[in-house]
C-alpha cells in the first residue's frame, strides 16, 4: 500500500469507482481507492441497475447521458463485461394531467438534448406486451435507457482506472482522517496510514460516518427500497426482443426484464428510513434487509394491475436494500466549505444513471478548479445549518414518497416546514401570505385574498395566484408596495486588505464610499460565478448582497480567495433582516418615516446611507429590482418587526400594500432583468448575457480577466433576448424550446406574466443566426402547444430606467 499519494477516494461503490476512473481519465494517475470490504459492498451490489438520461435539470441530464456512454468505454478499456442492456425506456401516463406534462417534457427534451419520442398505447403494448394499457393515454420513449450489471460496471471502472496507474485497496477500512496544518490529510486505515493532498468521500451508505471523521455533517438519510423478481412469464420468454425499462409515473413503479421474468420496483407511500443515526459498520457486502411485504402490498397490487401476468408468475425473490437520499434527491458533490481539500461525492441516489456524470464534474472541479457548466443542483454547498437531522429525514421521506410525483413549477413541498421564519413572518401570515422556502427560510410568495385559504394550486398554467399577484404588481407601479426580503444574503467584508481583495475578486469597478455597484464574480474560465450587489460603507468596509440560497456557495468562494489577506468576511444574513419598499410613492413614505433627507440629491439611485427609520437603525440602499423608485432597508433582526409595522402605519394613507416574490419576479421581467440560476449561471459569460456592461475590462487584474477579455470580442452562438409570447392561459417557466418557423432557434430561461404591461414575457437564449435575419417568425412551446412569439428590442416597462432613477 502506498504511504503517499495525491488523492484517496474512500469507498468502492459505483460512485467511488467512477471517481477513480475519471481522475485518471483527466490526467491524475497518483490516486488510490480504499474500500473496507470488496468493491460494490454498499448499496451498489443489490441495485436494480436501471439507468436513464432524463432529468428536469439540463446539466444533470447532460451528465447522465455522458455517464451512460462511459459504460461501453470502460468495457473496452478493461475487458470487463458491464452487462449492458440498452433496451430503451418508456414513461407512461395514465391521467390527462400527466399526459400533458409528458408532452411538455418531450418538447423540452429538444433543449436538453434528449432524442425522445411520444408513443401511443398501441405502440407501448407492442414494445411491452405484458402491460395493460386500458387506461394508458400515451408514453415517452427514450432509446438511451436500460440496465447495467452493478458488479461488472463497478469493476470495469476500477480496472480501467488501474490500467491508468490508480491503485485499489480492498478489505482496507478508513478509520480516521487527520487534517494537517498544511491542508493535507493523513488517512488512517486498519492497514496503515496514507498521506495525501485530497480526500474524496464516496462512502455511500457510510458517507455520514466518513463525514464525521472530518467534522463534516452530510445531509443524507438511507431509505429502505424494495423490488421483486418474478418467476418466468410466458409472454416475456416468447417475446422477440427485450422489454424496455417501464416507468409508470402515476403508479410510482418501474419494471424491467430479468431473464424470462421481470424486476418490479416500487416507491411506496409509507416510506421507511433506515439507520437514522449511524450506518452499522457490519452491514454490507451480502446483507439485505427483511422485506416488509405488508408495507409495499398496495404498491405491488398496483403493479400487478398494470402488468397482470406478474400475479401468476409468482415472486421468486424480494430485495429490500437501503440507499441514501438527500433532502431534494440530488447528489452532494464538490469541495466542502471550511475543510480544505475535502471533497464530497455522495448522496447519489441513482448511481447507475449519475455515477460517471458526478465523477466527471467532481474530477474537473479537483483538477481544473471548476466543473464545466452549472452543477449547482448537485453542489454540496446548496445546504447549510438548516439541514438538521430531522429536516433531512422528513425531506428524504417526502422525496422518496413523491419520487415520480407530477411536479409543477409552482409546487412548494410541505415537509419540514416551517423551518426558519423571518421576524415578520407572523405579520405576513396574518395578511394571508403564501410562503415558499429559500435556504430554509419561509419567504412570502404572494398574498391570497382575505378569507381564502393561503394555498397555491399546483399548475403548469396560470394558477389562483395570477389575479392577486396582478393586484400586487399594480399597487407597486401606481403607489407603494412593501416586501420582506430578509432571505437576501448579506456579507460584510472589511479590513486593511479589503479593497485589494475585493478588486481582485469582482470583475466590476468598486463603488466609491456611499455608493452601490453591480458586482459580477467570474470563474477563471471567464464564465459567471455570481451576480452580487456591492455597497461601499467606508474606505475599507463593504456590504455585499446576493441570492440567499447561495450563501454557502458564495462564502466558499470568498474564503478560497482570502488566503494571506488581512480581510474579515462575515455572513450577516441571519442577524440582519431586510425590508424593501417600491413604487412612485415610496419617497413620500420615506420622507415621513426616515430621520434624514431622502430627496434624489441626498439619496441618489445606487447609493447607500445609514439612517433611522422610525425607531430602527437602518442601512438604506436605493436600489430596485421592480424598476420603480425604491429603497431597501437592512436592519438588525430585533428591530425588523417594529420597522415593518411602522412602515405599514405611515404608508397607510398612501395605500401601501404588501407584495411577494411572484410580483417581484413579474415586475423584474417587465424590466428585462435576469436572475441568477436562470439567465445568469456558470454556463454563460458576461458578454453572452449582457453582464459585460458591469465588467471593468480596463482593470489590470481580476479573477477571469484574460478569459473574459477574449470572450468579449468572440462570436457567441446564443444571445440573451426578451420575448413576448402570444399566450392567454400559461406562461413559460424555463427550458422551453424556441422555434423559428420549424428550425430550433434557442430556449427560454425564465418566463412570467407582466401584469402591468399585460404581456406574457420570457427571457431566452436565442441563436444569433436567427437574430440577424428577416426570417423571424418565432414560436415558443408553452405547456401543450407552440405559441407565436416576438423578440422585443427593449424592456416593456420604462426602458430608459427613468422611474427607478427618479
Ligand atoms: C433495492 C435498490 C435498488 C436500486 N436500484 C437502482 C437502479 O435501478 N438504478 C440506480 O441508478 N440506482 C439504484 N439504486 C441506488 C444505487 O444502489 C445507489 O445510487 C448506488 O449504489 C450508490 O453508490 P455509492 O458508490 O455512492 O455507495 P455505496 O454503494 O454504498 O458504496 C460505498 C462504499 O464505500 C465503502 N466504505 C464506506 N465507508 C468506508 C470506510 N470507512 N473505509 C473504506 N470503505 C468504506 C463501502 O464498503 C461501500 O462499498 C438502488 C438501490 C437499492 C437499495
Amino acid at each position: 500500500m502506498k504511504e503517499h499519494t495525491q488523492v484517496v477516494v474512500i469507498g468502492g461503490g459505483i460512485v467511488g469507482a467512477a471517481v477513480l476512473y475519471h481522475l485518471t481519465k483527466l490526467g491524475w494517475s497518483d490516486v488510490v481507492l480504499v474500500e473496507r470490504k470488496q468493491l460494490t459492498a454498499g448499496s451498489t451490489w443489490h441495485a436494480a441497475g436501471g439507468f436513464h438520461a432524463m432529468n428536469s435539470d439540463p446539466n444533470v441530464s447532460r451528465l447522465q447521458a455522458y455517464g451512460i456512454s462511459v459504460y461501453k468505454e470502460v468495457e473496452e478499456i478493461s475487458g470487463q463485461d458491464v452487462g449492458m442492456h440498452l433496451t430503451g425506456g418508456i414513461n407512461i401516463a395514465a391521467t390527462a394531467e400527466r399526459w400533458e406534462v409528458i408532452r411538455y417534457e418531450h418538447a423540452r427534451h429538444k433543449v436538453i438534448g434528449i432524442d425522445s419520442h411520444l408513443v401511443t398505447p398501441e405502440e407501448i403494448k407492442k414494445l411491452c406486451p405484458i402491460i395493460d394499457t386500458s387506461n394508458v393515454i400515451g408514453g415517452l420513449f427514450d432509446g438511451n435507457e436500460g440496465n447495467i450489471d452493478p458488479y461488472g460496471s463497478t469493476h470495469a471502472l476500477a480496472k480501467s482506472a488501474r490500467k491508468a496507474g490508480a491503485e485499489v485497496y480492498v478489505n482496507t477500512m478508513v478509520e480516521d482522517l487527520v487534517h494537517k496544518s498544511d491542508g493535507t490529510w493523513t488517512v488512517v486505515t486498519d492497514k496503515g496510514n496514507i498521506h495525501c493532498e485530497h480526500v474524496v468521500n464516496c462512502a455511500g451508505l457510510w458517507a455520514r460516518e466518513v463525514g464525521r471523521m472530518a467534522g463534516v455533517d452530510v445531509p443524507i438519510i438511507p431509505m429502505e427500497h424494495h423490488y421483486i423478481l418474478t418467476g418466468d412469464i410466458d409472454e416475456v420468454r416468447d417475446f422477440d426482443g427485450e422489454l424496455p425499462m417501464m416507468i409508470d409515473l402515476d403508479g410510482e413503479m418501474y419494471l424491467r426484464q430479468e431473464q424470462n421474468g421481470v424486476l418490479l420496483g416500487v416507491y411506496e407511500k409509507n416510506s421507511t428510513p433506515w439507520s437514522v443515526d449511524v450506518t452499522p459498520w457490519d452491514y454490507g457486502e451480502t446483507d439485505l434487509l427483511e422485506p416488509r411485504l405488508d408495507d409495499i402490498g398496495d404498491a405491488l397490487m398496483q403493479g400487478f394491475e398494470r402488468f397482470p401476468s406478474l400475479a401468476d408468475a409468482g415472486i421468486r425473490r424480494t430485495v429490500n436494500g437501503p440507499f441514501t437520499f438527500t433532502p431534494d434527491g440530488n447528489p452532494l458533490i464538490g469541495p466542502v466549505r471550511g475543510v480544505q481539500n475535502y471533497w464530497s461525492c455522495c448522496g447519489v441516489m441513482a448511481g447507475f444513471s449519475q455515477g460517471s456524470g458526478v465523477a466527471l464534474a467532481l474530477s474537473q472541479w479537483m483538477i481544473d478548479g471548476e466543473p464545466e457548466g452549472d452543477v449547482f443542483a448537485m453542489d454540496v454547498n446548496r445546504f447549510g445549518a438548516f439541514a438538521t437531522k430531522k429536516f433531512v429525514i422528513e425531506k428524504g421521506m417526502e422525496f422518496y414518497e413523491n419520487r415520480f410525483k407530477l411536479l409543477c413549477p409552482n409546487d412548494e413541498w410541505p415537509a419540514a416546514r416551517p423551518n426558519k421564519v423571518s421576524a415578520i413572518h407572523d405579520r405576513l401570515q396574518q395578511t394571508n401570505a403564501v410562503f415558499g422556502p429559500s435556504f430554509g427560510l419561509e419567504t412570502p410568495l404572494w398574498f391570497a385574498p382575505q378569507g381564502s385559504e393561503p394555498i397555491e394550486t399546483p399548475s403548469f398554467r396560470r394558477s389562483n395566484a395570477h389575479g392577486p399577484v396582478g393586484e400586487e404588481c399594480r399597487a407597486v407601479r401606481d403607489g407603494v408596495g412593501i416586501i420582506d426580503i430578509s432571505s437576501i444574503a448579506k456579507y460584510e467584508i472589511c479590513g486593511p486588505d479589503a479593497v485589494s481583495y475585493m478588486d481582485y475578486l469582482f470583475a466590476s469597478r468598486l463603488p466609491d464610499i456611499g455608493r452601490i455597484r453591480m458586482g459580477p464574480l467570474l470563474l477563471p474560465s471567464g464564465h459567471l460565478k455570481g451576480d452580487l450587489t456591492v455597497m461601499r460603507l467606508a474606505a475599507d468596509k463593504f456590504m455585499v448582497t446576493g441570492s440567499g440560497y447561495l450563501q454557502e456557495f458564495h462564502m466558499l468562494w470568498f474564503e478560497q480567495h482570502s488566503a494571506g489577506k488581512k480581510v474579515r468576511i462575515v455572513n450577516r444574513t441571519e442577524e440582519l433582516s431586510a425590508i424593501a419598499i417600491a413604487g412612485p410613492a415610496s419617497r413620500e413614505l420615506m420622507s415621513m418615516a426616515a430621520s434624514g433627507d431622502v430627496d434624489n440629491s441626498s439619496i441618489p439611485f445606487m447609493s447607500a446611507h445609514s439612517m433611522d427609520v422610525g425607531l430602527a437603525p437602518c442601512l438604506i440602499a436605493r436600489i430596485s429590482f421592480t424598476g420603480e423608485l425604491g429603497y431597501e432597508m437592512y436592519v438588525p433582526t430585533a428591530y425588523a418587526g417594529a420597522l415593518y409595522d411602522y412602515l405599514l402605519d405611515v404608508g397607510d394613507k398612501l395605500g401601501i400594500r404588501p407584495f411577494g416574490i411572484r410580483a417581484l419576479v413579474s415586475l423584474g421581467m417587465e424590466k428585462s432583468f435576469g436572475i441568477w440560476s436562470r439567465e445568469f449561471t456558470p454556463d454563460y459569460t458576461p458578454a453572452m448575457c449582457g453582464f459585460d456592461r458591469f465588467v471593468d475590462y480596463d482593470k489590470s487584474n481580476f479573477v477571469g480577466r484574460e478569459a473574459a477579455l477574449a470572450d468579449r470580442d468572440a462570436d457567441h452562438v446564443h444571445k440573451l433576448v426578451q420575448l413576448e409570447i402570444d399566450s392567454s392561459d400559461a406562461d413559460a417557466w424555463g427550458y422551453e424550446p424556441i422555434w423559428c418557423k420549424d428550425e430550433y432557434a434557442g430556449f427560454v430561461t425564465s418566463g412570467a406574466y407582466g401584469h402591468t404591461v399585460e404581456k406574457s414575457l420570457a427571457l431566452a437564449y436565442v441563436k444569433t443566426e436567427f437574430l440577424n435575419t428577416s426570417n423571424n417568425e418565432f414560436s415558443v412551446h408553452v405547456v401543450d402547444e407552440r405559441r407565436p412569439a416576438t423578440i422585443l428590442t427593449e424592456a416593456s416597462c420604462d426602458p430608459s430606467g427613468s422611474r427607478m432613477r427618479s
